[in-house]
């Protein structure tokens, strides 16, 4: 069910504690991590806490909740001191989304090209 842990969900791991994170950020409704395979000198990912399998999902069933993932992106910008940053929700596998829990990826700390690949 929406927003209820899922058992095969490796980001609800994350978020019991689990499966071990680099913790940058917590509020009582997201976590910020540092990503394991880096894209950028910085590259975290900011998630709600409650299961949602994307970003459009999470949008509609909590639209509050989706406005604090977004509230964090500029948080962890912010205390990454990064003045230009991109934010990224991978959306279906065609897309590249391999984990299936909403999760906004915050990529800076170099130049990012435009279109993206
Ligand atoms: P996506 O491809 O948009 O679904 O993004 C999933 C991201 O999760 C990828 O960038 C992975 O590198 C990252 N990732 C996978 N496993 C872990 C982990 N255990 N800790 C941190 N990041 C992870
Ligand atoms: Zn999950």
């Amino acid at each position: 069910m929406a927003g209820e842990p899922q058992d095969d969900c490796l980001f609800c791991k994350i978020v019991d504690g689990s499966i071990p994170a680099t913790i940058v950020r917590e509020t009582g409704t997201t976590i910020a991590f540092r990503d394991i395979n880096p894209q950028a000198p910085t590259h975290v990912l900011v998630i709600p806490k409650a299961h949602h399998r994307d970003a459009a999902a999470l949008a509609a069933a909590a639209p509050e909740l989706a406005a604090d993932v977004l509230r964090e992106t500029q948080a962890v910008a912010d205390e990454e001191k990064l003045e230009s940053y991109r934010i990224v929700f991978n959306t279906g596998s065609g897309a590249g989304q391999t984990v299936w829990h909403a999760h906004a990826h915050v990529l800076g700390g170099r130049g990012l090209d435009w279109p993206p690949g």
